[in-house]
């Protein structure tokens, strides 16, 4: 049986404090810590500033363990979707995605497998709740994506993935802390984005934080009785509430917030949608993400036309501070989140 500790996912303070306790000193715990996840080193004989008998000590007691990549895909608009398999076998995704403007590459990353808050709209939501990630697993994401394509892999990192991020939120700013951290993932705060489907409590925890990530919303609609009917979760969290939190988020942390809006044809697309949509959002420094629904197998919705897109944007626009349309990417790789591991299952 193997008996060796996974140390992977461990904080600077957490390595520190295990090397603490075996007797050494608390710096050997900062230089695995920077092996670990700045160098993306996992042999301990590789670490060459350690002393020999203390690697061979933690070849003996420690192991550093990560999932592995269990397919790839990638689509024709250079979308690339990777399925994970983890130590008790699940599944779960991150997809690589190009901004078509600008040419960035955003990291879309899981936070838990599966899901339990059941959006009408979306694959993982079908699949149900498994478990938690833990820190190990939310991290290996970008730092297995960084072996494979080097330092410069993807600019922007977001929890848009498997899982309300907020429901897994201690795991998740662990993560983000090794994510950020100089020794560790050196991913500016500024560039990772959390995205929630509106859960209230996550969202005043994050304003109260002291993290300088950043905070989107899965709205999808401008009233309660549309968006109970899309995200379940809306029973728990209306709007008005919601909307305090996230005016607090904004307060407390003077940045923006982003609205992700998803338009689904004749179900949320009109111009009396936009027009609820700009009255909800007034006066809350803000940007519109506006993408247009990524079909999935089985699911009642359809995709917009491009001129009912264009219309909802051009009604939103004049009243509104920033709104960006997004396409849809990956279609032919089942790149929205959930679809791949789905198929798997
Ligand atoms: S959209 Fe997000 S919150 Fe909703 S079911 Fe899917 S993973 Fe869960």
């Amino acid at each position: 049986m193997n008996t060796e500790l996974n140390i992977f996912g461990l904080t600077r303070a957490e390595l520190e404090e295990t090397l603490v306790d075996m007797g050494e000193k608390a710096f050997h715990g900062r230089q695995l810590y920077k092996w670990i996840y700045k160098h993306r080193v996992f042999d301990f004989s590789e670490m060459t500033d350690i002393r020999l008998d203390l690697r061979a000590m933690l070849n003996r007691e420690f192991s550093v363990d990560l999932p592995s990549i269990a397919d790839s895909r990638k689509s024709s608009d250079g979308t690339e979707k990777f399925l994970f398999r983890l130590a008790d076998g699940k599944m779960i995704e991150s997809v690589l995605i190009e901004d078509d403007s600008s040419g960035r590459m955003t990291l879309c990353v899981s936070s838990q497998v599966g899901c339990a808050l059941g959006c009408r709209f979306c694959a993982t939501g079908y699949l149900g709740f498994d478990r938690n990630l833990t820190v190990g697993e939310i991290l290996a994401q970008p730092l297995i994506i960084r072996n494979l394509y080097g330092e410069e892999a993807f600019d922007n990192l977001v929890f848009m993935g498997m899982g309300e991020p907020m429901l897994n939120y201690d795991r998740v700013m662990a993560a983000i802390e090794i994510m950020t951290d100089s020794l560790g993932l050196m991913i500016g705060a500024k560039r990772i984005t959390i995205s929630t489907s509106g859960v209230v409590p996550g969202i005043r925890w994050l304003a109260q934080s002291s993290s300088k990530v950043h905070l989107a919303l899965s709205l999808n609609a401008a009233n309660d009785k549309l968006r109970r009917k899309l995200m379940p979760v809306a029973k728990s969290y209306p709007l008005p509430k919601i909307m305090e939190a996230v005016r607090e988020w904004t307060t407390v942390r003077k940045r923006r917030v982003t609205f992700e809006y998803i338009l689904f044809k004749g179900i949320n697309d009109g111009d009396e949608n936009a027009l609820a949509l700009a009255e909800l959002i007034r006066g809350i420094p803000c940007k519109i993400n506006l993408l247009a629904y990524n079909l999935v197998d089985g699911v009642e919705y359809q995709r917009p036309d491009d001129e009912d897109i264009d219309r909802f944007a051009r009604v939103l626009y004049p009243r509104t501070p920033a709104v960006t349309v997004r396409k849809s990417r990956g279609g032919d790789i089942d790149a929205a989140c959930g679809q791949l591991a789905g198929r798997k299952k």
